[in-house]
């Protein structure tokens, strides 16, 4: 398939939009068939435990989507909704019975949790073999040593993305803002090491002036979770642009009272010869389509599979 197939031209003037539902869709079909093959091997399916403590409207959302996009890849997910007011203990409870039920092959806690319930502890509680966020101490050192059994998913999917697109990051230089622990950090461990060959900038929000390495940058994504935050002046022609930031804003005229916004300026950008994965409609399907792929691998490796 060419390139241009692929892609979504917004006008006439050249830029691309990266469509991450024709890429999560390829995954997906591929998905599928993975998790019959485990179905017929083992007469079981994969199976997902997803923790929510609370009632988060954005978290509900996400774990809403999670489960539908398991119950078409082949999944099986068993969802533990937790009160608000649940206790850490409670919930590393839970963890320890879920690590220890033979039948579960991922364990996904949505984050983030109430005041009062340690992330780091409830983390570093999961067992390695069933992190299928990637986010656990371990799960992360593996990744510094170059182990891909548990990447954490939304930067797994960035780098999806690119491979579908046929954009090169070999030699490029490529410029991440954000450096958190689920997107920036690990994106630029996959994109630096061998074999990927980018050369990473790491921004965050000490960097000064952030446009002196994006305007020479052939690669930029930006996770920051500030709308409007790249304009067009920042970057040069021809750049790869990739928006990971989500956020809600007041909108009357939709039906949920808000729309969903990325990270970038799409009005700035309209006349100007890049490519770009938008918000909604880019990385965030990845994300889940990612997740999808870590809990079959995981319950590969747990019969012994290589993978
Ligand atoms: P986070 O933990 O809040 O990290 C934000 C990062 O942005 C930090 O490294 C912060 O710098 C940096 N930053 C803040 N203000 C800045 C500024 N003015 N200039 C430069 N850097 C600045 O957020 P996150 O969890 O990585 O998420 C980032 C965004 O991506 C959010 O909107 C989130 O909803 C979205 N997200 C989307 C997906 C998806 O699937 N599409 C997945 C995860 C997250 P410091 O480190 O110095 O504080």
């Amino acid at each position: 398939m060419e390139i241009e197939e692929r892609s979504e031209i917004l006008n006439t003037t050249g830029m691309f939009l990266l469509d991450g539902k024709k890429v999560r869709n390829d995954v997906v079909t591929d998905l599928k068939k993975e998790s019959e093959k485990f179905y017929q091997a083992y007469s079981r399916r994969p199976e997902l435990a997803i923790i929510i403590v609370g009632s988060d409207g954005a978290s509900l959302t996400y774990v809403k989507s999670k489960g539908k996009l398991a119950d078409e890849v082949g999944i099986k997910h068993v969802d533990h909704f937790l009160p608000e007011d649940t206790s850490e203990d409670e919930l590393l409870n839970l963890i320890e019975s879920l690590n220890e039920d033979d039948d579960v092959d991922g364990i996904l806690v949505q984050l983030p949790l109430p005041a009062g319930i340690s992330e780091e502890y409830v983390l570093e509680k999961i067992s390695a073999e069933k992190d299928v966020d990637g986010f656990s101490p371990l799960s992360m050192g593996r990744l510094l040593a170059g182990y891909h059994d548990n990447v954490p998913c939304t930067p797994k999917g960035i780098m999806r993305m690119l491979e579908y697109y046929e954009i090169p990051i070999k030699g490029q230089d490529v410029v991440i803002i954000g450096r958190s622990n689920i997107v920036g950090r690990p994106l630029s461990i996959l994109m630096s090491e061998k074999g990927a060959d980018g050369t990473v900038t790491l921004c965050h929000s000490k960097t000064r002036d952030i446009k002196k390495y994006t305007a020479s940058a052939d690669i930029v994504v930006v996770a920051v979770g500030s709308p409007g935050f790249l304009t067009s002046d920042m970057v040069k022609n021809g750049c790869t642009i990739i928006d990971v930031g989500i956020t809600r804003v007041k909108d009357e005229s939709k039906k949920k009272g808000y729309k969903v916004v990325g990270d970038v300026d799409m009005e700035s950008f309209r006349d100007r010869d890049v490519k770009l994965s938008p918000v909604p409609g880019g990385v965030g399907v990845m994300t889940v389509a990612m997740l999808m792929e870590n809990t079959i691998r995981a319950a590969l490796k747990r019969k012994g599979e290589r993978i």
